[in-house]
């Protein structure tokens, strides 16, 4: 039996994380983070456009979100425009880009929505950004056959605050229910609800070898 058939036999709620497992996060943050050089650029006359663009990306690659726009704004001097204002905008700008599913992920939720499998999408992040994203991205229509539900409306995975949700809403069957994800916290949340756990490599890899 080929894998995805496996799955299909074995479960009938799919719950899937967002960021790096159904597309790449920085197709979408990196375009945040030109519009906030290009803000922060145009206000302080600097005209470092390019050069704040390339410091923000090489700081969430090589050391991460964590204090990034304090960084930034120290590392240019800038004293008319805040972190919160940099939050503002990538959790508010639309990108120019299109943002696309992982090709993979696109076909594994269109084979789930043909097989009339529940696809839930539990994304952890503030959740004006993550509607952003959502927004943002290139569903064709798969989208309306999923329900998105913010984490941090409840708790943030790896708490089950909002598996209880789901668990409510839909009577699901614990040991019929999946859950896909790419972080500890995703694998930790499964553990949490007593779900099954499956990570993304693992399922593009069985993805592959058919
Ligand atoms: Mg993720």
């Amino acid at each position: 039996m080929i894998f995805e058939e496996k799955l299909l036999s074995n479960y009938d709620y799919f719950i899937i994380d967002l960021d790096n497992t159904l597309f790449l996060e920085i197709d979408y943050l990196f375009q945040g983070y030109l519009e906030i050089s290009k803000k922060v650029s145009e206000l302080s006359n600097l005209n470092q456009k390019d050069k704040m663009h390339q410091y923000l990306k090489e700081h969430f690659l090589n050391i991460g979100r964590k204090n990034l726009f304090d960084n930034f704004l120290q590392e240019f001097n800038i004293q008319n425009f805040k972190i919160i204002d940099c939050l503002k905008i990538l959790r508010n700008f639309n990108p120019v880009k299109n943002i696309y599913l992982f090709k993979e992920m696109y076909f594994f939720l269109l084979f789930l929505v043909d097989n009339k499998k529940k696809i839930i999408v539990v994304t952890n992040g503030n959740v004006n950004q993550q509607k952003n994203k959502i927004r943002s991205i290139k569903w064709f229509g798969l989208n309306n056959s999923i329900e998105f539900v913010y984490a941090n409306n409840y708790k943030p995975k790896p708490s089950i605050a909002s598996f209880e949700y789901i668990y409510y809403k839909y009577k699901n069957q614990i040991d019929r229910t999946l859950m896909i994800g790419d972080m500890l916290s995703d694998e930790e949340y499964a553990r949490n609800a007593k779900i099954d756990y499956l990570d993304i490599k693992e399922l593009k890899k069985n993805m592959k070898n058919k």
